[in-house]
């Protein structure tokens, strides 16, 4: 053998428009405070686990799961008080999100997305091999609706992304940018609403037959079910009608299925675990106030605020005190910024107090 291994990524070229694309990146540290990926301080309910527990006793696992997950779809839908021709469901509101593009979007298909948001909807897109139009969002990201109008009628998008609360900056879309959206719109207008329940807004109620609004929703973050990948849409039945014929066959897997189902037996045990972590929002927002942070308004799960001092080194003091949180200070726009999903009370009081003893010392930008 030569002394120099042989470069392997060579031996089968990667697609071109591959080769420059990263992945997805967040870490995954191993400490006691875990505040980094938005998901529920909280397990779902243990009655939950119970009924999931007996309900594993009685799949056929030798059988193909439903295909089209009639049930799931029909408790979704009753959820929602939409008809079940207006639910999809897949695994993890990613899915969803793929399923759409890759029907919607690809070769010779334009994307738009108002940055900074969640970076999964471009990446997806590319993947797709569509073209991303980024249109940024204002110094405050907030969306100016009529600026939101314009762009749409510049880029003549086939798909438009909005996400509201939006990820990472929490902050919710009002409806009026929507409006102007759909207004200029031809393609498809997605609404991530990964963290309605936090919010007071969702466009659910916009979701026709004669409208293009698609309404995406997951179990991943207020039903406290990370762990089991499952997301859905609410959308136009044209619409699900072409995503059933793009997702795999049997995408759903059985015990999948009956997880989603019986969690939305316990609707009241989510709203209850939605309003304390939306009381321990305030409690953090005020305090990284009183810090003297610049702190985003946020109507979802976790607070995006900006430090004074090197971001990454007040990222870094958290850790090794055992506080995990994101560092988007690398991101494009958000120079400074951390984020802070909220935890249960007493993990919210060691970030805080990890926050304070961190700024006591001034680090130099
Ligand atoms: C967390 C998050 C999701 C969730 O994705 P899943 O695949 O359902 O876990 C989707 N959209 C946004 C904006 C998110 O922050």
């Amino acid at each position: 053998m030569d002394d120099a291994e042989p470069d392997r990524e060579d031996l089968v070229p990667v697609r071109d428009d591959f080769v420059a694309m990263s992945g997805y990146h967040s870490a995954q540290v191993d400490v006691d405070v875990r505040l980094n990926t938005n998901e529920s301080p909280f397990p779902p309910p243990s009655s939950w686990l119970e009924e999931l527990r007996e309900g594993l006793d009685s799949i056929a696992w030798n059988r193909y799961p439903d295909r089209a997950a009639t049930e799931l779809r029909a408790a979704i839908a009753a959820f929602h008080g939409v008809d079940p021709r207006h639910v999809f469901a897949a695994n993890g509101s990613n899915e969803v999100i793929q399923t759409l593009l890759l029907a919607y979007a690809g070769p010779r298909r334009t994307v738009l997305v108002f940055e900074p948001t969640y970076q999964l909807h471009a990446h997806i897109a590319r993947i797709t091999g569509a073209t991303v139009q980024a249109v940024a969002r204002a110094d405050d990201f907030t969306l100016d609706p009529a600026a939101a109008g314009d762009a749409v009628g510049r880029f003549d998008p086939d798909v438009t992304f909005l996400c509201s609360p939006n990820n990472p900056t929490g902050m919710v879309e009002p409806p009026e940018v929507l409006d102007a959206v759909v207004a200029r719109s031809r393609g498809l207008v997605v609404v991530d609403e990964a963290y309605a329940e936090f919010s007071n807004w969702t466009a659910i109620d916009r979701v026709a037959d004669d409208s293009r609004v698609v309404v995406v929703r997951t179990f991943s973050k207020t039903w406290s079910m990370a762990g089991t990948r499952l997301g859905y849409a609410i959308a136009p039945s044209w619409v699900v009608e072409q995503i059933d014929k793009v997702v795999l066959p049997y995408h759903l897997d059985s015990a999948k299925q009956l997880a989603g189902r019986l969690a939305l037996r316990h609707t009241s045990e989510m709203e209850r675990r939605v309003s304390s972590l939306v009381e321990e929002r305030g409690r953090i927002v005020a305090a990284l106030a009183d810090l003297g942070l610049e702190v985003y308004p946020s109507g979802a799960n976790f607070v995006l605020f900006r430090v004074a001092d090197d971001a990454r080194v007040v990222w870094q003091r958290l850790v090794d005190d055992g506080v995990l949180i994101r560092d988007c200070s690398g991101w494009d726009r958000l120079d400074g910024c951390l984020r802070v999903t909220v935890g249960r009370p007493a993990e919210n009081d060691r970030f805080l107090a990890a926050m304070t003893v961190a700024l006591s010392t001034a680090v130099p930008t």
